[in-house]
């Protein structure tokens, strides 16, 4: 437990003054650090639905694009299926016999019948192009309300990153002032316990207990921090310890 007195012009509760409104920045500070640190998640968050909506996009696109290739292939077997049924149906007139004729008959058949499926498949493939598109269309309107809404969003977050910058860069300016005014040796143990309790490194007794702990301290502790002729800390949490009713009197001065 480090119980070292401090030598400094300034009287014990003056210090403790000066940590205590030191603190008030810090924790400031550090609730800013915190809510700093959630503005990338929130970013993402906003984006999300746009990011949804622009991937169905890159579905249907690339669907199209398959659709369009499947399409001209289609065209092309239906092309050459067409060719070959006119050569086939134009060897009619060359044939002699009832037998070769009924053959060649049935041969057309087939071949019409290939072209036919063909034919039906390029149909298939224009409406489902159809259906692509369509869909495509109804997608464009989405993206764009959704890219609205993230812009907006967005500048919000941007707004609130840049005032909390500035925030804080206040906050370390006035901390840089009211640091002056303390004990070096202090400055640097409360800058240790800042660091190590999340701003929090100055402590009120309450009922016997320290509040950043929430541990019940020696009697004797609470007594010589009542005492105010010296800065205690905490046996568990090493806090700075006071008690408000110390600091009443040098308020109203
Ligand atoms: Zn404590």
């Amino acid at each position: 437990m480090s119980y070292a007195k401090i030598g400094f012009e300034d009287s014990v509760n003056t210090q403790l003054q000066y940590l205590i409104e030191l603190q008030k920045f810090d924790l400031r500070i550090f609730q800013i650090l915190d809510q700093q640190k959630k503005l990338p998640g929130l970013l993402q968050i906003a984006e999300a639905p746009l990011c949804e909506l622009q991937g169905k996009l890159q579905v249907l696109k690339n669907e199209g694009e398959s659709l369009a290739k499947q399409r001209r292939n289609a065209e092309l077997e239906l092309g050459a299926q067409e060719a070959q049924l006119q050569k086939v149906r134009a060897r009619l007139s060359e044939l002699k016999t009832n037998k070769e004729y009924q053959a060649h008959l049935f041969e057309i058949e087939l071949a019409r019948k290939k072209k036919d499926t063909f034919e039906e498949a390029v149909l298939a493939l224009m409406e489902r192009a159809d259906q692509n598109s369509q869909a495509i269309k109804e997608l464009e309107p989405q993206i764009e309300e959704a890219q609205k809404v993230y812009d907006l969003e967005k500048a919000k977050l941007e707004t609130q990153a840049a005032d909390l910058q500035q925030e804080i860069t206040e906050l370390e300016q006035r901390q840089q002032q009211l640091s002056q005014s303390l004990e070096h040796t202090l400055l640097s143990r409360y800058n240790r316990l800042k660091n190590l309790r999340k701003g929090f490194a100055v402590a009120e007794i309450r009922d016997g207990s320290c509040i950043g702990c929430r541990l019940q301290l020696p009697p004797q502790l609470v007594a010589d921090v009542r005492r105010g002729d010296q800065l205690l800390d905490c046996s568990y949490c090493r806090r700075i310890l006071y008690m408000a009713n110390q600091l009443e009197g040098e308020s109203d001065q």
